[in-house]
């Protein structure tokens, strides 16, 4: 048998959260073999194993079903979105998608998890990811440093209120650059947060 590799695969952000079709499921059945490993990870991907030297071809037979493919381990999450139910524009579906095709799979230091919810209800647990994303009316709450593993768990901290959906993107993909830049090694997020302070970020990310 042939080397193996690794993808990842979410289904598009959409109202009603990460719905898979019968149809998709079944693609990736027949396609990734019936031996393959197939594991549903905790940031709403699925981990698919395929054979290396037709890692290219699967990804675009995905693609063509309507599924998103992104490179596993360090790299940012897709967005971890919520169900969008208070309606496509009342929570910002096309601004989550817009974000997410900004930040999804940018190789980082450490796994990046980047959250986004629609209101302050926060169904998508925003507060416990490395980067929050909260819609508040017109506006958007960024948050940083949630960290739900382990003993010392944490709730994301406030960084800047009141973003306007323009300001979204580079806001993010500031944040995103100066962690790559500036982390020792494999410095995670929340510990490279602590080191460098919430008010440098701040300066960086306004
Ligand atoms: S965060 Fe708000 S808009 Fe999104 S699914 Fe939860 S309650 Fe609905």
């Amino acid at each position: 048998m042939g080397e193996k590799t690794k993808i990842a695969v979410a289904p598009e952000i959409q109202v009603g959260g990460s719905l898979f079709s019968p149809e998709q499921f079944a693609i990736i059945g027949a396609i990734t073999g019936t031996d393959a490993e197939i594991e549903m990870t905790p940031f709403k991907q699925l981990y698919v194993e395929v054979p290396l030297d037709r890692r290219d071809a699967v990804a675009e037979e995905l693609k063509l079903a309507g599924l998103e493919v992104y490179p596993p381990g360090s790299t940012t999450k897709s967005l971890i979105a919520c169900n969008f139910c208070k309606g496509a524009e009342e929570a910002g579906l096309e601004a989550a998608r817009i974000l997410n095709k900004a930040i999804a799979g940018i190789e980082t230091p450490s796994p990046l998890k980047i959250g986004y919810a629609g209101c302050a209800l926060g169904t998508s647990e925003p507060l416990l990811k490395d980067i929050g994303v909260v819609k508040m009316r017109n506006t958007f709450d960024i948050y940083v440093g949630g960290e739900p593993k382990g003993l010392k768990a944490s709730i994301a901290k406030p960084l800047l209120t009141g973003l306007t959906e323009e300001r979204l993107v580079p806001v993010i993909t500031a944040i995103i650059d100066y962690y790559k830049e500036n982390a020792k090694g494999k410095e995670k997020f929340g510990k490279f947060i602590d080191r460098i302070t919430l008010d440098q970020l701040k300066q960086i990310a306004g």
